[in-house]
């Protein structure tokens, strides 16, 4: 028997998921190889199902639950399948294997062996064993409770996300971890996805470090400084595809939103030169700009900071509505508008260069 499942990045809700259970595993130290594909092994499924009551405890102090009504997972399983769940059912699902008759739409598929079934059922608490099977093997409303009006109305564009649509046991159970990959912002709570595991867990983790020291960064800024720190850290070239696919699901209510950045401010933003140029600038105000895709500016400001320069030399004072103050928090530093001068002109080059203008 295969003692490890490799994971592939899918659609969001199931990255999420993996997202989620990892963060548990991370939390319970139990190791995983994290790649643009997800190793485990199979025994850390079991160890998930107590880790993932253990994790909201210690560190979301929350009560979790998925049985009867609860606010995450309503009727994921009934109350008086309780103990079937934890002490048979989960004790089973380590050893999926995939099916040759059964598939999943969103992985691989991983399946419990049928006789493995036959040994379930016997010991299942309630009547109807092949409809509480069938919950399983089909994506549907308790897997999400908000997701209802998000998924019949805005269909998640390129990855197979309807309900009804037939799932594997692996991917019911991966998806009760979706929400923990959820970070809480201003906006609403978001979660970044992209084809790649690594890419989603550093923005992820960027993302929430950022928040860390400020609530009240926008989306936009945030998914545009994970990118940046990606390419500074990180120094990898990234294909066409993932690059375009790189999305923020935005979670508010009820509500499900996407919010991605356009194409050449991804490219951009994920070049390392050009992300070391905009971390030595160190200025807020052009980072802004460059998020909004107004590099035409970037010459403009390197005009008014000559200008403030000479100013400056000059000895003559900088106004309060001087257009410097446009581009520059710190303006009346005479060193730092020095080094950015340096540095606009190459910015802006580069730039160009990137988006073949
Ligand atoms: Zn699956």
């Amino acid at each position: 028997m295969e003692e490890k499942i490799k994971l592939y990045p899918s659609n969001w809700l199931y990255n999420a998921g993996v997202v989620g259970l990892l963060k548990v595993l991370e939390y319970n130290k139990i190791g995983f190889e994290i790649n643009e594909q997800v190793i485990i092994n199979k025994s850390a499924i079991k160890a998930s199902y107590e880790g993932i009551f253990q994790y909201h405890k210690e560190v979301l102090k929350e009560n979790f639950s998925i049985w009867g009504r609860n606010k995450r997972y309503p009727n994921y399983i009934q109350y008086g399948q309780k103990d079937f769940f934890k002490n048979y059912y989960i004790e089973a699902l380590p050893r999926v294997e995939k099916n040759g008759n059964k598939k999943c739409s969103w992985c691989e598929g991983y399946f419990i062996p049928l006789e493995l079934l036959k040994e379930l059922e016997r010991k299942f608490s309630g009547r109807d064993f092949s409809a509480f099977m069938e919950q399983r093997e089909k994506f549907q409303g308790i897997h999400f409770a908000g997701l209802g009006a998000a998924i019949t109305e805005v269909p998640n564009s390129f990855w197979n996300l309807n309900f009804s649509t037939p799932i594997c046991h692996l991917c019911s159970y991966l998806i009760i971890f979706n929400h923990l990959a959820f970070i809480k912002t201003s906006e609403g709570e978001i979660f970044i996805n992209a084809p790649h595991f690594k890419l989603i867990w550093d923005l992820n983790s960027f993302a929430e470090n950022l928040l860390q020291k400020s609530k009240e960064y926008g989306i936009r800024k945030i998914l545009g400084s994970s990118l940046l720190q990606w390419a500074i850290k990180r120094r990898t070239l990234l294909g066409a595809w993932t690059m375009m696919n790189i999305e923020v699901i935005v979670k508010k209510g009820d509500i499900i939103d996407y919010f991605d950045l356009p194409q050449d401010i991804t490219k951009i933003l994920l070049d390392y030169e050009i992300a070391n140029l905009i971390e030595r600038i160190n200025e807020e105000k052009i980072f802004d700009l460059i998020l909004r895709g107004k590099f035409s500016e970037i010459e403009k400001a390197n005009y008014f900071v000559l200008k403030a320069i000479l100013k400056l030399k000059k000895k003559e004072e900088i106004s309060e509505n001087d257009p410097i103050t446009k581009y520059f928090t710190k303006y009346q530093d005479f060193n730092d508008l020095k080094k950015v001068s340096e540095i606009l002109p190459e910015l802006y080059l580069k730039i160009l260069e990137k988006i073949g203008r």
